[in-house]
């Protein structure tokens, strides 16, 4: 009899809301990936995109529907990035607790500081990039801060375990000062490069490089031949280390910048997963890497 009352608490125990692991459906690998890592085993992760995937063109699925559906807390890039299908799935969803305002909505990029936000109303960034720039996850310094808000609101949807989700936050902002000692020491300051697309400027400001040119007139723009034109001559003249670009890009028009210029091109991790990646520190050790 006392057996079975042990066997039966410790069922009543597992099965208590306390120990139900938080769900947490978030748009980007790296936001997913940042998402274990301070949730650990006390969070269910599901990860919308893929790493194959541009994150500017991506749409609605009726798995992503039932994903969100399902979600504590929806975690996603914002700066309008994720504009093309997020506003479907929270609209399909019907999951009150992720809309804006609601503890189940993290929006990441509410802890960084954007740049390149625009100083007019109209579409002076094209259209990929309205509110400023959305890749700041190459920013040690934003993700610090983002870890750290992860934290506290993983903490507020699962209170049992709010030391526990701090204490990784923690951990993570420590790891990013010890590897970016290492990261400062890589021979990329005062380089320069071309790059396909805006998604390097938060790395450029933090490891003193500098992108001299764009092979997109305008970011989500595909390069016109006047344009290419005189970005090539530019580069003839200014010898650019190299044409920086990622997986998910179409490789021709830096090619023929390429073919044309001398100048070699380069593709970059974008986001965890590419390269190899298994987490946001092997992506940047990659991202240097290749940079270097
Ligand atoms: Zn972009």
């Amino acid at each position: 009899m006392q057996r079975i009352l042990i066997l039966l608490s410790v069922i009543l125990l597992l099965s208590s809301p306390a120990c139900a692991a938080v769900k947490v459906v978030a748009t980007l690998p790296w936001i997913g990936s940042l998402a274990k890592e301070i949730g650990g085993d006390k969070v269910d992760v599901t990860t919308l995109v893929k790493v194959s995937q541009d994150p500017h063109s991506i749409e609605a699925k009726p798995s992503m529907i039932a994903a969100t559906r399902r979600a504590d807390i929806l975690m996603y890039n914002g700066l309008d990035l994720e504009i093309g299908y997020l506003p479907i799935l929270m609209e399909s969803a019907r999951n009150p607790v992720i809309n804006p305002g609601n503890p189940g909505n993290f929006n990441c990029s509410a802890y960084v500081t954007a740049l390149e936000i625009p100083t007019s109303t109209g579409r002076e960034n094209g259209d990929v990039h309205p509110l400023g720039n959305p890749h700041y996850h190459l920013s040690p310094a934003n993700m610090k801060k983002i870890a750290v808000g992860m934290g506290e609101r993983l903490g507020k949807a699962d209170p049992v375990h709010a030391g526990f989700y701090r204490g990784n936050a923690a951990r993570f902002s420590t790891q990013v000062d010890r590897k970016m000692k290492e990261w400062q020491g890589s021979r990329l300051k005062g380089k320069q490069f071309v790059s396909q697309h805006r998604f390097f400027e938060y790395l450029a400001a933090e490891f003193g490089f500098s992108i001299v040119g764009y092979l997109e007139d305008k970011p989500g723009i595909p390069p016109g031949s006047a344009h290419v034109q005189s970005l090539i001559a530019g580069m003839v003249k200014q010898k650019p280390h190299a044409i920086l670009s990622t997986s998910y890009h179409d490789q021709k028009p830096a090619r023929f910048v390429s073919s044309k210029t001398g100048v070699r091109t380069v593709t970059v991790p974008h986001d965890v997963g590419a390269g190899g990646s298994r987490d946001w520190f092997w992506l940047m050790d990659a991202v240097i890497a290749s940079l270097e």
